[in-house]
């Protein structure tokens, strides 16, 4: 027998046992003789420890104690070598009478291992987060695991006998039976599909298919199908797509998605010969609002700007925001420039009523240039960067408008190039000149001082306006050198008239703010002072309201030392850019300067009347004086005077003059005493 035997009698001495019996249990052969106690062949395996750690006679006891019950029984025992047997016991009865028992010892290691391989496996099967299909050669459901049931909502009998095309849609481009011979082929597969769940709904799928081939034929016999739901991850996936395209501060799409989006829309606008609007949009004054008020009034200003952009536009357009106060926005398949037009002009009401951000009630407006796909170029970088030249266009002609492209501004922007590259010239080629605006006391008209203003006369192309040429200066940093030059020459003028008679007088020199930022700056004025031998408290430095905007903190350091030299400084161009009242305070300045667009429209504007009048009120509260400028009738000075303007400047009582003509103007009025 392949099985161990023993049998005890009833005083528990061994009778009859098998070879089986001494190999299952490890017993020496000359430990087993007739009539040896059960206790002492136990004892064996026991001080093993094959019965458990510790008391040997412990073991042996109740194990001795078991059997002397004579009890029917079974148990299985794990074997140190690994084997795994099935004891059992049962009494032997001889003509009814107790005769001892027989244990039988059968090797069940092999059904033991199967069984827990099938309980895994079962476990596996049911427990598993991943679907699970078996199913025929032919993909005929033969079993779902509960995931799958989870999954997709259906019961087993709903779907065994169906194929699992109808549960996962493939790809419109297979078809059942050429996805079928392509996996019987490969033996593998996986993908990323669509299944339909009961309800209809559909989701995405990680799919795992791989062939179980018949162990005799070798044919395709069965499929087994993992399918995972990778809702979550598609989602995140989803979510990082948006992160990356999107702009976290005003969740308009980003640079990045406009570009994408021109990529899918442009191919489509050619095949069909559709235009598209692009229209770049500019905040004005935004950095100066963003420098003053801070960044979180600034952040404000931009999500309530995007919010009104994207009001004013319709689904299909597209409004995206590249960073800074810069949008851009994308209307598809227009059919006429007039359209594009109708959005800007929407656009620029929807920011024309105040902006309330953090408690600040602000006003921004937007410069707008527009382009046309494809008449103003063959391609996205094109059109945008024609869209950025009219923005350009629209805020150099004052702000708060629309533009469109136009060659003309290409002709404009080399127009600059080639200014920028005469002006780096003009002072060596003694080009430049300054004339003198004389500036008047309001209440008798007495000339105390001038502002000298920069002229450019150019060889060929005569006078070059400041107007076209200052603002390149600027940007290309030539203000810089030109600056030096004006302030030089500025205080060396003023000293000569006073050395020929001229009672001494102020002499106003515009300061850019390209220069303001200079650390030597205080020094250039300081040379400007020493080489000509000006007195300190004759020259005047006019500062633009933005410029000194642009950075409060620093331009107070900067006028505060200017300020202790004894040099007058007045706050140029005042209302025109975005002044903190806070800040004004803390400038050491002397005077504001009304920009001469106030004055302009001050007998018929009421608003410009106002600012003007309410600057002069101010001004005064704060201790400084304030002179006007642009006054061209008896009318606006009068207005001026009778509201306590302190000094004016303008073509009603003097035009710039050049030197000769400024000097014979002053000293006719002003000799010295
Ligand atoms: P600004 O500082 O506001 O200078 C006043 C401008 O108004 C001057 O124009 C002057 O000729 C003009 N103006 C004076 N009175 C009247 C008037 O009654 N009616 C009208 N319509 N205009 C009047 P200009 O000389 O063409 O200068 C333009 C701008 O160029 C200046 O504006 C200033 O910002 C800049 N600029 C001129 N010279 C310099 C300079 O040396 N350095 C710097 N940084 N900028 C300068
Ligand atoms: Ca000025
Ligand atoms: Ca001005």
């Amino acid at each position: 027998m392949p099985q161990g035997i023993s049998v005890f009698d009833e005083h528990l001495r061994l009778c009859v046992w098998n070879q089986g019996f001494l190999d299952i249990l490890g017993l020496p052969v000359e430990s087993a003789l007739e009539g040896t106690h059960f206790s002492a062949l136990i004892r064996i395996p026991a001080s093993r420890g094959e019965y458990g750690s510790g008391d040997v006679e412990g073991h042996v006891a109740k194990l001795t104690a078991q059997a002397e019950k004579f009890e029917a029984h079974s148990f299985e025992h794990r074997r140190p070598n690994g084997h795994t047997y099935l004891v059992q016991n049962e009494p032997l009865f001889i003509d009814g009478l107790l005769a001892g028992f027989t244990t039988s010892y059968t090797d069940i290691t092999e059904r033991r291992a199967s069984t827990e391989r099938e309980q895994l496996a079962q476990k596996v099967y049911s427990h598993t987060p991943a679907g699970i299909v078996f199913t025929d050669e032919a993909h005929r459901i033969l079993s779902i695991n509960p995931a799958t049931t989870e999954m997709t909502g259906y019961e087993p009998f709903e779907l065994l006998g169906q194929t699992v095309f109808g549960l996962i849609n493939l790809d419109e481009s297979q078809s059942p039976e050429a996805f079928q011979e392509d996996v019987a082929q490969r033996g593998s597969w996986h993908d990323e599909l669509e299944a339909t769940r009961k309800n209809g709904e559909s989701f995405p799928v990680g799919i795992r298919v791989n062939r179980v081939d018949d162990p005799k034929s070798g044919q395709p016999a069965h499929y087994v199908w993992i399918l995972a739901d990778i809702t979550e991850r598609k989602q995140s996936e989803e979510r990082m797509r948006h992160i990356a395209q999107h702009d976290a501060l005003t969740g308009l799409p980003n640079r990045m998605a406009l570009h994408m989006r021109l990529a899918q829309l442009l191919p489509e606008a050619r095949r069909h010969g559709w235009k598209i609007g692009m229209m770049f949009l500019d905040l004005d004054r935004f950095k100066i609002i963003n420098d003053t008020l801070g960044h979180q009034v600034g952040d404000e200003l931009l999500r309530e700007v995007a919010c009104r952009l994207s009001s004013v536009t319709r689904e299909t357009d597209f409004v995206a925001r590249l960073g800074g106060d810069e949008f851009v926005i994308i209307l598809p398949g227009i059919a006429s420039p007039a359209d594009a037009a109708l959005v800007a002009n929407k656009a620029i009401i929807a920011l024309s009523t105040a902006i309330e951000a953090n408690g600040h009630e602000l006003h921004t407006s937007p410069s707008i240039g527009i382009s046309l796909f494809p008449d103003d170029g063959p391609d996205a970088d094109t059109i945008l960067k024609n869209a950025d030249t009219a923005m350009y266009h629209a805020k150099a002609v004052g702000r708060n408008n629309f533009q469109f492209f136009a060659d003309e501004m290409n002709r404009i922007s080399s127009e600059r190039l080639n200014i920028e590259h005469k002006l780096r010239h003009a002072i060596a080629r003694n080009e430049l000149a300054l004339c003198f605006q004389p500036q008047f006391r309001t209440g008798d008209r007495a000339p105390i001082g001038v502002e000298a203003l920069l002229r450019w006369h150019h060889p060929s192309e005569g006078l070059i306006s400041p107007a076209r040429f200052i603002p390149v200066a600027e940007e290309t940093g030539i203000i810089v050198e030109i600056g030096e030059w004006v302030l030089a020459n500025a205080c060396l003028e003023m000293k000569r008239w006073i050395d020929a008679g001229l009672k001494p007088m102020r002499i106003a020199v515009n300061v850019s703010a390209r220069q303001l930022r200079r650390r030597d700056f205080a020094e250039t004025v300081a040379n400007a002072l020493t080489t000509s031998g000006l007195p300190a408290e004759l020259l005047e430095l006019e500062i633009t309201e933005s410029s000194v905007m642009e950075n409060p903190q620093e331009a107070i350091l900067i006028l505060e030392r200017l300020g202790r030299m004894g040099v007058t400084l007045a706050i140029d161009d005042f209302g025109t850019g975005y002044s903190s009242l806070g800040y004004l305070k803390l400038f050491p300045i002397d005077y504001l300067k009304i920009d001469r667009s106030f004055v302009a429209d001050i007998e018929i504007d009421l608003n410009d009347r106002a600012i003007a009048f309410g600057t002069i009120a101010l001004a005064h509260s704060l201790g400084l004086k304030v002179i006007a400028e642009g006054v061209e009738t008896e009318d606006q000075l009068e207005l001026l005077r009778t509201n306590g303007c302190d000094e004016v400047q303008g073509y009603l009582l003097s035009k710039p003059l050049y030197s000769a003509a400024a000097f014979s103007f002053l000293h006719a009025r002003c000799p010295a005493e």
